[in-house]
């Protein structure tokens, strides 16, 4: 099995990355692993989630000097015009400003005032708060998936979309973050109660990290 180094703290995210890569015949080691300490810092900044996976990546390689991945995903909602996006995990705290930063069209909002949920919860209360009376419930989710080597050369980035609507409640306790509102298009139920490999076999992580892995089996 080839190695790769994933370049992610976010654990059930980590999850995810590991099954669907062993899949494709890569044995993951995640940042977590290779540096307990938290000694090498991700610096995310870009301004889309291309960029972002690439800055994951890069600073993995030329920590560690093994080849590496960065995965950046994320929900665009249209009616939020783009919104929560690349600062979807950080959703529950960014003011309108801040938001409106990479997506001018954000209709605004600002953080709830609620205590003790975790931050997934927050981040979807905020959503379904956001989206009340709204009949444009159409979203999607993107993953950029970007590879670079122990040399530090960038190999490649693709992206992977899954495009659906968002529910008017949680509904499911599967997955992570967003799903028990996100219904994926020509299906009934959401990606929280899917089990993990319907999930998979549709999701936006999948279809990036499937291009990546035929790219890599071509070239690495
Ligand atoms: P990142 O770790 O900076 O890429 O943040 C990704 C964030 O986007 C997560 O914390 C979730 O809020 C959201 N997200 C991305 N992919 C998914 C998914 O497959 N399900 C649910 N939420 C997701």
């Amino acid at each position: 099995m080839k190695e790769l180094l994933v370049a992610s703290r976010n654990a059930k995210k980590l999850v995810e990355l590991k099954t669907l890569l062993a899949q494709l015949g890569y044995e993951v080691m995640s940042l977590a692993e290779i540096d307990p300490d938290s000694e090498v810092e991700i610096v995310e900044d870009g301004l889309s989630f291309a960029e972002n996976a690439l800055i994951k990546a890069r600073t993995a390689a030329d920590a560690c000097g093994i080849l590496s991945l960065g995965e950046d995903s994320g929900l665009v909602v249209e009616a939020l015009g783009g919104a929560p996006g690349i600062y979807s995990a950080r959703y529950l705290r960014l003011t309108t400003g801040e938001l409106r930063l990479p997506y001018p069209d954000y209709p605004g909002g600002d953080p709830l005032a609620v205590r003790g949920v975790t931050d997934d919860d927050l981040n979807n209360l905020r959503l379904l708060f956001e989206l009340e009376g709204r009949d444009n419930r159409a979203a999607h989710y993107r993953s950029a998936v970007a590879v670079v080597d122990g040399a530090g050369k960038e190999l490649c980035a693709f992206v992977g979309d899954v495009h659906g609507t968002i529910t008017h409640r949680h509904d499911g306790d599967g997955g992570f973050g967003y799903d028990p509102l996100f219904t994926p298009a020509n299906h009934d139920r959401t990606f929280a109660r899917m089990t993990a490999d319907e999930k998979h076999a549709l999701s936006h992580r999948g279809k990036a990290l499937a291009q990546l892995v035929e790219f890599l089996g071509e070239k690495v």
